[in-house]
């Protein structure tokens, strides 16, 4: 195993990538190259094997409504692998679409009802009162972020004791109009709505990178461990 080789799991990118997505990997291999690390990025598409713990870090981005319906199929391949790669506290970012996914369900404008893989208590649904869209801007526990917003579903936490928000709205919608917090954070899972792509906020790439080496090195000495 190469050492200095930081892996990335990038689910449906060539379905799953709106309004500059892509845009977080490369910054987090930018930001890992200065830290002297490769990183090698997978695209995880329908019908691949996938297994989580082969990576350092999981990357899903956001999609409209009718490549969110096309990957929801294919998904639940994967949710066995995905829940205990979250649940055992490894560093995993979803966008818009995918951090919709991760969740119960998503109920759209057109009255289709999608499966999220339901790993995290939240659903999403379409209200006719108003598309959230526009510029954001929030506080996290790393600072302020600025972003962009652009979704119609609205999205809740059915156990408010389990998840924390990523951060407070003070400019946009985030989750939904009632809430005025935005994302999830539980554990070294960060679901969000901002596109721009996010991680232009250096403050929150920095955290996710550091995360990502910690895990990295953890997943090193377990390889040493067996040999
Ligand atoms: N299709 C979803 C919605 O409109 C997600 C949009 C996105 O990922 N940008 O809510």
């Amino acid at each position: 195993m190469n050492e200095n080789l930081i892996k990335i799991a990038y689910l449906y990118e060539d379905l799953m990538n709106t309004y500059g997505d892509s845009g977080d990997v490369k910054i987090l291999s930018f930001l890992l190259k200065r830290q002297g690390y490769d990183t090698q990025v997978d695209n995880i598409s329908l019908g691949d094997e996938f297994n989580a713990f082969d990576y350092d870090f999981v990357f899903f981005g956001g999609g409209q409504d009718f490549e969110q319906t096309v990957v929801a199929k294919d998904l639940p391949r994967h949710k066995l692998t995905l829940d205990k790669y979250i649940n055992g506290g490894n560093p995993m970012l979803c966008i818009c679409g995918g951090y919709q996914l991760m969740g119960d369900y998503y109920k759209t404008n057109s009255g289709i009802t999608i499966k999220g893989l339901g790993i995290l208590p939240l659903h999403t649904v379409f209200k006719a009162d108003k598309r959230m869209i526009g510029d954001t801007r929030y506080m996290t526990e790393w600072g302020e972020v600025t972003a962009f917003e652009n979704h119609s579903g609205q999205t809740y936490f059915d156990n408010t004791n389990k998840l924390h928000p990523l951060g407070e709205m003070i400019e946009g919608y985030g989750n939904n109009p009632q809430d005025h917090v935005e994302g999830l954070r539980y554990r070294n899972f960060i679901g969000s709505y901002s596109h721009g792509p996010l991680l232009k906020n250096t403050n929150v790439a920095n955290a996710i990178a550091e995360m990502i080496i910690k895990r990295h090195q953890d997943r090193i000495s377990d390889e040493n461990a067996v040999k």
